[in-house]
Order: structure tokens, then C-alpha cells, then sequence
């Protein structure tokens, strides 16, 4: 066996076996790869062994391999300059809390509309000709087939026709390869997993690193399996395999922005928005249909992105149903056209502290922190190999009703994928809630807090502002 062969081997035999991969194809861009991705029985992403002799170390370009370089290294080579370094951010300029003015960014987007201006500014300044996003994929059906893919836009009308979050699977390594074909310079938007295995990439192909120019990051809480919009889709009356269109995020005018509504369209032309809430299990924090790799991810912020927007999920924005993001601002370059298009007003940004845009995702965080140092603890009880991290195992990180939420969140992720598949092949959606439900409601009582508790917690509050 030679060494490119031993390095495919130990991918398949940690990330592959062990569950973690994310499916973002980075493994599978190059010529003579020696893995394919393609959805799995459960509707995500996954890698798959080829035949072929890799001409490269496909470890070194996986975003959860022991051979990766973590996200600190790639950001440290990437933006020696920036002055601010934070736990949570990571390296940046500055960060914004706001929204666009100008055009209809804001409306047309899932949050302010940020993720979709900063892709057109880059293309309307010259300083990338093509972006890479993902779009509504016209040849693809619901269930089992991808409704959404990667694909690349050469203009702003393109771009703004492309906005609002999927929360839907995908991967890169067809829209890559194609880069690496048709020479330009690319702006590439992508959760934080995908910009790091996009860097990684670049770091091992000069053609590639040429090419791509700009990474726009989204914050991440988790990625789906495709199995979440026909979930979402079967409580309006749409089966799986006759959703025709999904939008994960509709603004509701009467409602603060968390709480959005969400459309599907059947084949049959049947519509119906509905609000978040008012789904079965539409609390995104139950971790449904997630891919067990989020579970073992320590970058809520794209930290390795030149430029992050999310949502701010703040009190002082969180009523305003029009949406607001977060934004996190890492390139030089990308933030004097910030600093540009604010001073022309074109832009409405407060200034926050790493402290501000860390609060906005204090559940991610926790998840991915704490949560992460008990599942790494527990992995290292077990004996199981787990992808490195920056978080140290912690059997101590976490209360003990965190503890079982945590637990909870784990069984609630690996038996939705397979309750799902019972209720579409008994073609009946109540045994998906049947199989939930239980656990739902456990999950749901350790958030209910005792009055005592909830007294206590009180009063240390009121304490705490008298003092201030
Ligand atoms: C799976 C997922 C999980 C998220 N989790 C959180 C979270 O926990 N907290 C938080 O604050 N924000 C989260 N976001 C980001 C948030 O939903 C918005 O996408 C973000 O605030 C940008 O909104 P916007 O109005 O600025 O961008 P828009 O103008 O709506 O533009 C969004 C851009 O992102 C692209 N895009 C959409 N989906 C994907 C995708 N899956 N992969 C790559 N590119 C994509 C679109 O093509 C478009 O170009 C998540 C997004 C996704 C896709």
C-alpha cells in the first residue's frame, strides 16, 4: 500500500466510519479522487470509497480529519493583520449589528440581507467575476433528490434570486471541479465546515487558491438532512416526494424575526405558510434530521470566512420582524467597502462587541462548547475516536439537567432519521410523531424551570441590577 492509500484508509476508517462526515465533497473535487459523495439512505451528504489511486492526501482537504490544520492555523495564515482575536469570533476587523438599505436585500433575505449584498458589492466593484451559491436546483424533486445545489452566478440579479437560508444539505465538489475548469475569480458563500475544507483546498490546489478570492461565511447552528423539509412539508399535507419548493424562512410582519414562518409548495400547487412554532417539533434547538458531524464542530462563526453574517438573535433587534443580521468582518479589503457603503448610508450597522455577537448565539455556543467538552468526554470513556477538536474533553462542563439535555439532543438527532424512514414507508406521518414525541416532551420539561428555581434566579437578578 502506498502513502496516499494509507492516508484514504485512515479517513475511512475515523471520519467515514465514525459517522462525521458533513458531505461537503472537498475529498472529491480533484482528478483521480478516491471519494465520490452522493445522499445516503437518510437523506445527507456523505462520502463514499472509489476505486481510483488518489494523486493527493484527500485527509489534508477533510474539514474533520486528523490531518486538517484547525481553524485557528488557517485563520492566523489568513488574516495575520486583523487586531481583534476572540474565543468565540475568532480573528477580525470589527462587528456589526444591522441590516441593508438600499434595494429590497433586507425583504428578499432570510435575516438583513447582508449575505446577499456583500456577494453583490464584490461582483458590482469588479473584484470577483462569478459567486458560488446555493440556488433552487430546477431538475430536482423532494424526497431523496436535492431541491437545492450549489451553482454559480455571474450577476446581481442572479445573486439576489438566490438569497435565504437552506437549511437543506449540499456539497461542493461538483460546483468546484467546474471551477477548477473555467478560470475567474470566485466568491464562494458556505457554513462554517465548507469554508474550512474551501481553505483547506486552496492550501493544496495553487488553481484553486487562485481562483476562489472570497469566502462569505454563514453562522451555523446545525445542518439538516433533506428528510426536514418533506417533515415540515407532510404536517401542511404534502407527502414526501410531492413538495415542489420549500422556503425555510418567510418574515412574518405581525411577529419578532425568530419567529418566521415557513412555505412549501406541493406539485399539485397546493401552498401554505405556516409559522415555525406551529409546526410538530419545529424547535430548532431538538436538533432534528442534524448530521452527527455538528455534533463534533467547535465553529458557530465561519471563523476562517473574510466576512460572517447571521442573524442577530439580540434583545435590542429581536422584535423587528424584517430581520437583522450579525456580521463579523475579517478582510481588510471587504471592510473599507463596509466602512464605504455606511458612510453613503447605503448601510445600517451599530458597532458590537465580540461579547454582543457571542450572546447572540449563546444556545450554539453552549452546544458547541460545553456540550461539546461532555460529548468528547464521553467519546474518550467509550473509546471512540472523534474528530480533534479545540475544546478539551469535560466530564465537569455541564449541570446535570444540561447533561440530559444534551443526551436528549443525541437521541433526538439519530432517531429522527430513522423515524422518519418508518413513517414513509408506512405512509403515515403520526408514527414519526409517536416515536418523537416522548422524547420531545422530556426535552421540553428540562426546560420547564420550578418555581423555586425560577424565584431564586430572580432575585439574584434584582440583586445583581441594584448593584449596577
Ligand atoms: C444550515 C444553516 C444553519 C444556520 N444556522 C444559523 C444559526 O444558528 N444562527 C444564525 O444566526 N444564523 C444561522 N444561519 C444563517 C442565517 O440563516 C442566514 O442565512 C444569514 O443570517 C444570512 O442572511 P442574509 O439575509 O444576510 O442573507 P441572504 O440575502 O438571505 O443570502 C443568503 C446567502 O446564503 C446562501 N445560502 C443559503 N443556504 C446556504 C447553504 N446551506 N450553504 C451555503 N450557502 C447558502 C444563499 O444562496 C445566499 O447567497 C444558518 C444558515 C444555514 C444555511
Amino acid at each position: 500500500m502506498n502513502g496516499q492509500e494509507n492516508h484514504v484508509t485512515r479517513l475511512a476508517d475515523t471520519v467515514l466510519a465514525g459517522g462525521y462526515c458533513i458531505g461537503c465533497g472537498a475529498c472529491a473535487v480533484m482528478e483521480k479522487a478516491a471519494f465520490e459523495v452522493g445522499l445516503d439512505a437518510y437523506g445527507c451528504y456523505q462520502a463514499r470509497r472509489t476505486d481510483a489511486t488518489p494523486s493527493y492526501d484527500p485527509a489534508t482537504v477533510c474539514p474533520f480529519s486528523a490531518q486538517a490544520v484547525d481553524e485557528n492555523r488557517l485563520a492566523e495564515e489568513l488574516f495575520p493583520d486583523a487586531p481583534f482575536a476572540d474565543a468565540f469570533c475568532g480573528r477580525h476587523h470589527a462587528a456589526y449589528g444591522g441590516y441593508v438599505v438600499e434595494g429590497e436585500y433586507r425583504a428578499n433575505g432570510s435575516s438583513g440581507g447582508m449575505g446577499s449584498w456583500i456577494l453583490c458589492e464584490l461582483l458590482r466593484e469588479g473584484l470577483v467575476d462569478r459567486v458560488i451559491h446555493v440556488k433552487p436546483d430546477v431538475s430536482g424533486t423532494s424526497h431523496g433528490h436535492p431541491m437545492f445545489a450549489y451553482g454559480i452566478s455571474e450577476t446581481v440579479e442572479e445573486v439576489v434570486a438566490g438569497a435565504k437560508s437552506r437549511y437543506y444539505p449540499v456539497e461542493m465538489s461538483r460546483v468546484l471541479a467546474r471551477v477548477r475548469e473555467e478560470p475567474g475569480r470566485y466568491a464562494l458563500v458556505g457554513l462554517p465546515c465548507f469554508i474550512k475544507a474551501v481553505r483547506l483546498l486552496c492550501r493544496a490546489d495553487p488553481v484553486l487558491r487562485e481562483r476562489i478570492v472570497c469566502c462569505v461565511g454563514l453562522v451555523c447552528g446545525h445542518l439538516k438532512s433533506t428528510c426536514f423539509a418533506d417533515f415540515l412539508a407532510w404536517q401542511c399535507g404534502i407527502r414526501p416526494g410531492a413538495l415542489r419548493d420549500i422556503d425555510f424562512r418567510v418574515k412574518l410582519p405581525d411577529r419578532p424575526a425568530g419567529e418566521y414562518g415557513v412555505q412549501v409548495v406541493g406539485r399539485d400547487g397546493r401552498e401554505e405558510v405556516r409559522a415555525r412554532r406551529d409546526f410538530f417539533a419545529g424547535e430548532w434547538g431538538y436538533g432534528l434530521f442534524k448530521y452527527k458531524a455538528c455534533d463534533y464542530c467547535d465553529d458557530v462563526l465561519a471563523e476562517t470566512a473574510d466576512i460572517t453574517v447571521g442573524d442577530a438573535w439580540l434583545g435590542r433587534y429581536r422584535d423587528e420582524p424584517r430581520g437583522t443580521n450579525i456580521v463579523i468582518v475579517r478582510h481588510r479589503g471587504i471592510h473599507d467597502l463596509i466602512v464605504r457603503a455606511l458612510s453613503a448610508r447605503r448601510l445600517q450597522l451599530d458597532m458590537l462587541g465580540a461579547e454582543d455577537v457571542a450572546r447572540s448565539q449563546a444556545g450554539g455556543f453552549r452546544h458547541r462548547r460545553e456540550g461539546l467538552a461532555f460529548r468528547l468526554h464521553g467519546a474518550r470513556q467509550e473509546q471512540r475516536w472523534t474528530p480533534p477538536k479545540r475544546v478539551a474533553p469535560d466530564g465537569h462542563a455541564l449541570s446535570r439537567t444540561y447533561r440530559r439535555i444534551m443526551g436528549l439532543r443525541r437521541t433526538l438527532r439519530a432517531r429522527s432519521h430513522t423515524a422518519f424512514q418508518e413513517a414513509v414507508r408506512g405512509q403515515d406521518f403520526d408514527l414519526c410523531k409517536q416515536a418523537l414525541r416522548p422524547l420531545i416532551r422530556d426535552y421540553d420539561r428540562c426546560y420547564r424551570m420550578s418555581p423555586i428555581k425560577w424565584l431564586k434566579r430572580k432575585l439574584v437578578s434584582m440583586a445583581r441590577r441594584r448593584r449596577m
